[in-house]
């Protein structure tokens, strides 16, 4: 949203320079730790607020923006895999459809002592992208076996 109305076709000088100054106003009131980056600003509800053009916009989606250089999709919500509604880390911010989300919750809800949690399912599918399946078995301790589920959807499909 904000990076169509601001970046709408090919940069200018004007519009990096507005992107810039946005990014700097976001970031310097983030504090950032090995993991979250926590936004230390206005909160509205649990989440970051930030004006922007005359805008109240969440913190969360104009991180996501200014780290994928694009509008975040129609329809979609950003979601913090960490579960940190204050963490503008854009390696904890992933797009998701509302009816995913809503499957999150009750997943959670229904197998609470689940080796793997719904986070961990979706951070891992995430991680596929640029990673094997042998890697991530390793980084986490599983079965190369349960990645390759995962990965084919034959387990966790409901995410
Ligand atoms: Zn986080």
């Amino acid at each position: 949203m904000l990076w169509k109305t601001i970046w709408d076709g090919e940069p200018t000088v004007q519009s990096i320079t507005k992107i810039n100054s946005i990014r700097d106003r976001l970031y310097c009131n983030v504090q950032k730790g090995d993991e979250c980056w926590i936004w230390k600003g206005t909160v509205v509800r649990g989440r970051g607020k930030i004006i922007i053009e005359g805008r109240q916009l969440y913190v969360h989606r104009v991180s996501w923006e200014l780290a994928n250089g694009e509008s975040i999709p129609e329809g979609m919500r950003i979601v913090q895999s960490c579960k940190n509604l204050v963490c503008v880390n854009p390696e904890h911010l992933l797009p998701r459809k509302h009816g995913d989300l809503i499957n999150m919750i009750v997943m959670e809800d229904k197998w609470p002592k689940a080796k793997l949690t719904v986070v961990k399912v979706v951070q891992i599918r995430e991680r596929l992208k640029f990673k094997t399946q042998r890697q991530i078995a390793k980084e986490e301790g599983l079965n190369v076996a349960t990645i390759g589920r995962i990965k084919r959807r034959e387990s966790w499909k409901e995410i």
